[in-house]
């Protein structure tokens, strides 16, 4: 879509995928663009490659499912990474499963295992790290020697996706995923939407308005809906002709 593949699978399928890349431990990486992600993807090349190499891209962000309509290649569902995250842990905690958590400030990582072991208690918390390091080396070690089957890499955008990318072939982890702000989430740093927010596709503002900084950040989403315009207009022109 507009430059960057998507998975189009079910929430049910999404975590089947991520459990089954879990399985074969090969250091797999999951993003989940919203619209600006897509958007910074166009005159960012680093960007662009790391998401085409990815193993699965979900669509995060409610921009993408209406773009991806608007095109005439619908989406299944939108599927926040927070959500997939959140479900996979579930899934590991039925099974003794192990989570390294990388990214948000000092004592943010650390917070959210407390919670989230809480909440399952089957589940293996082998590490946290804050994500404002500036050398990786010691990271990937401490990564390596926990040998997480999943490896939570929240560091933001576009950054995330890079490290993971630049990364993938020294890590020994299953699965890693770009996960943004969710480890302040789980930390109960930050509140997501209310769940009617999130159900009339409006998590986004939500958000800018408790952070009206990310205004700024969305300020090319209506870029982002013409130029799916566009290309859905062209591309019913070019069959018809064809
Ligand atoms: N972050 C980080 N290292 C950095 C920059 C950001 O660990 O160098 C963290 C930041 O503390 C926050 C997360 O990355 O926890 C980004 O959250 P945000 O909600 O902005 O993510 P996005 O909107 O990009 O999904």
């Amino acid at each position: 879509m507009l430059g960057v593949g998507f998975d189009n699978l079910t929430r049910e399928e999404t975590v089947n995928a991520c459990m089954k890349l879990i399985e074969k431990h090969a250091s797999s990486y999951m993003v989940t663009p919203n619209p600006e992600i897509v958007m910074a993807s166009w005159d960012n090349e680093a960007l662009k490659t790391a998401a085409e190499n990815a193993d699965l891209v979900i669509s995060d962000g409610i921009g993408v499912v209406k773009a991806a309509k608007i095109l005439g290649t619908p989406l299944k569902e939108r599927l926040p990474g927070i959500e997939i995250c959140e479900a996979v842990i579930e899934r590991l905690s039925d099974i003794g499963g192990s989570v390294f958590l990388l990214g948000a400030k000092p004592g943010v990582a650390e917070k959210a295992a407390e919670n989230l072991k809480k909440k399952y208690p089957g589940l293996v918390v082998c590490g946290t790290q804050d994500g404002y390091f500036k050398d990786s080396e010691p990271i990937i070690e401490a990564i390596n020697a926990a040998k997480p089957d999943f490896l939570m890499v929240c560091l933001g955008a576009p950054k995330q996706e890079l490290w993971m990318y630049d990364n993938a072939s020294r890590l020994d982890v299953g699965l890693m995923g770009g996960l943004g702000g969710s480890l302040d989430v789980f930390a109960g740093v930050t509140d997501r939407a209310p769940k009617i927010w999130q159900r009339l596709g409006l998590e986004w503002l939500h958000r800018c308005i408790k952070e009206p900084w990310r205004f700024k950040r969305i300020a090319r989403l209506p870029l982002f809906m013409t130029k799916a315009v566009e290309t859905r207009i062209k591309r019913t022109f070019n069959g018809h002709k064809g």
